[in-house]
């Protein structure tokens, strides 16, 4: 998934962006309220993670500004211990979840799945891609007829994004957007060398060109 990372603090800020990334994550971190509308009204994101105390606007003004223009996009807040008041206010103004600093970086990984499963109406890690294909986005497997295949991190990153837009035509654009994240050197084929080695590697069709547009993921149903 990728992750609006938005926090002021240099080293837990650099750590979690560092930790998220390692474990296979896309993440684009920013370190001010301002940055972080930007951010989200400019690209697309699946989730934000967003810290209450920040310069130049604050989080729960970041939170009523993005909800106010319509980005239903799920936000888990981070916030100091002492910071109840601001907690309840952050739920109340559009938090889907929160953290009380410091967190284990685990928790903060197990919620932010919780999140994404909870906005794809699914109970738990594993997506059933058809009658062979399981992706399990907890352990970040792929499995074709109970084998798991070796994917690469774009492979993986792709094919969850798909099966998480099920039926729907995702553009180029967008998907090279949440695949990569910022600052990233996209050569403009790298996404449909990707495609190729999925669909290799998968052995089931799933993933349908729709020409001049971009891609769709196959309901299990065909
Ligand atoms: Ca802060």
């Amino acid at each position: 998934m990728r992750i609006l990372l938005v926090e002021d603090d240099d080293i837990l800020g650099d750590g979690l962006r560092d930790a998220l990334d390692m474990a296979g994550e896309t993440v684009d971190w920013v370190q001010d309220g301002v940055s972080a509308v930007h951010a989200i009204s400019s690209e697309t994101f699946d989730i934000m993670v967003l810290d209450l105390g920040l310069p130049r606007m604050d989080g729960l003004t970041v939170l009523r500004t993005i909800r106010e223009n319509h980005h239903d996009l799920p936000v888990l807040i981070l916030t100091a211990r002492d910071e109840t008041e601001d907690r309840v206010s952050g739920l109340d103004a559009g938090a889907d979840d929160y953290l009380i600093k410091p967190f284990a970086f685990e928790e903060l990984q197990a919620r932010l799945r919780a999140l994404m499963r909870r906005r794809s109406g699914s109970a738990s890690n594993i997506l059933q891609l058809n009658d062979h294909v399981v992706l399990d986005t907890g352990a970040r497997e792929v499995r074709v007829d109970g084998t798991p295949i070796n994917l690469s991190r774009r492979e993986y990153a792709l094919l969850e994004e798909l099966a998480r837009h099920r039926n729907q035509v995702l553009s180029k654009d967008r998907i090279t957007e949440l695949v990569y994240g910022w600052g990233e050197d996209v050569e403009s084929n790298a996404l449909e060398v990707h495609i190729h080695h999925l669909r290799k590697k998968l052995a089931y069709p799933l993933i349908e060109t729709v020409r001049g547009v971009g891609y769709r993921f196959r309901d299990a149903s065909d």
